[in-house]
């Protein structure tokens, strides 16, 4: 089973984000969100973790004590093997040495928000971090060595330009990183951003296709279409989840998939601590199938009949090459590269999997 953790708290709201979180909540909420949390874990037997998710928000807002406790939750309530991944996502403005040494204890991989080298840019974004606490998280993980390490970051940010994102990709892959999320500046419509802001595509395209000559030398290479690891450090829970995997999600607005059906948890923190049910999208198997498939595709690796056939509601093999052929005829075939043991999209095809997708929903 695959886990997923929401904390929704935050320093500030970013300009850009939708994901739910409340900022600068009061310490007090936190508490009130972990014994609600360990109410919920403690609910009923958990099946054996593969994967643990800790996201947000930013996880690492919690206090040193909250981190404690909620590492301790995980320890009681789930059954974890030693080849489990345990990820957490942080912001470099809320860590700190102890928390670095904490972190280093409980997780295999770690996800710092940097989203930017430049300080201007990160203003544009709303993300309140100064240079100085950027260069001491830097400082502190390269220091941790944690056995995977990923920096995010945007591109495309109002006044960037090809060679001031190249510096930004320099900059991440000199930190010794080996995971790398690039994402282009989207601003979700109801975010601070997304009423104001309209994406220069084509910049944006440049600088998406720049990505992995300026990776190769680091060993980098694009595995999804905005995810770069070193082989072997890809985030096992996101192939996971992509390939249809099995996902409990806690904490408001949390997914999980249950094989058959998607769950949302409660979308905000009242709701959820009043112990809200989740909602459930129930859709025809043959439809989770088509979708389960699309997500996928987003990988360079695509599928092959071995991991199609793991998907709880797979159809065979051959319905999927025969559903790839027919939407195949409306569009170039050079987005794809097909043979009987591997379906996959060319790096061409990446760029189009928006259209991809839509044409393999039923
Ligand atoms: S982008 Fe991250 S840090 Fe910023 S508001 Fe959203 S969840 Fe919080």
């Amino acid at each position: 089973m695959n886990y997923y953790f929401h904390i929704p708290f935050c320093r500030s709201k970013c300009g850009y984000c939708a994901f739910y979180s409340e900022p600068a909540p009061a310490s007090d909420l936190i508490d009130r969100y972990l014994d609600h949390l360990e109410r919920q874990l403690a609910e009923h037997p958990l099946p054996p973790a593969e994967t643990v998710y800790l996201g947000g928000g930013t996880p690492t807002l919690l206090s040193l004590p909250q981190l404690e406790r909620l590492f301790d939750l995980l320890r009681r309530f789930l059954t974890a093997g030693s080849d489990c991944e345990i990820s957490i996502e942080a912001n470099p403005e809320t860590l700190d040495e102890a928390k670095v040494a904490l972190l280093r204890e409980n997780v295999t991989r770690i996800s710092l928000g940097v989203q930017s080298f430049s300080a201007a840019r990160r203003d544009i974004l709303g993300r309140r971090c100064g240079d100085e606490a950027l260069s001491r998280a830097l400082c502190l993980l390269g220091k941790a060595g944690f056995p995977h390490w990923n920096i995010d970051l945007i591109y495309a940010i109002p006044g960037e330009n090809a060679a001031d994102w190249r510096d930004d990709l320099i900059r991440a892959a000199d930190t010794g990183i080996d995971h790398l999320s690039c994402y282009s500046l989207t601003p979700e419509e109801n975010s601070r951003l997304g009423a104001s802001f309209a994406v220069d595509d084509e910049l944006s395209a440049e600088m998406y296709e720049m990505i992995p000559d300026i990776l190769a030398p680091y060993g980098i290479r694009r595995y999804e279409i905005s995810n770069y690891s070193r082989p072997g450090s890809e985030c096992r829970h996101n192939l996971n989840v992509w390939r249809g995997g099995l996902l409990r999600g806690f904490g408001p607005s949390a997914a999980g998939f249950d094989g058959r059906d998607r769950m949302t948890e409660a979308g905000n923190l009242v709701e959820w601590l009043a112990g809200a049910p989740p909602e459930t999208d129930r859709i025809s198997r043959p439809a989770r199938s088509a979708e389960i498939f699309a997500v996928n595709l987003r990988t360079v690796g695509g599928w092959t009949p071995e991991l199609w056939a793991k998907v709880p509601s797979a159809d065979p093999w051959e319905a999927r090459l025969a559903a790839v052929e027919k939407v195949r005829n409306n569009m170039p075939g050079s987005w794809w590269k097909i043979s009987p043991r591997r379906i996959k999209l060319s790096d061409e095809g990446l760029v189009f999997w928006n259209d991809i997708a839509e044409a393999m929903l039923i």
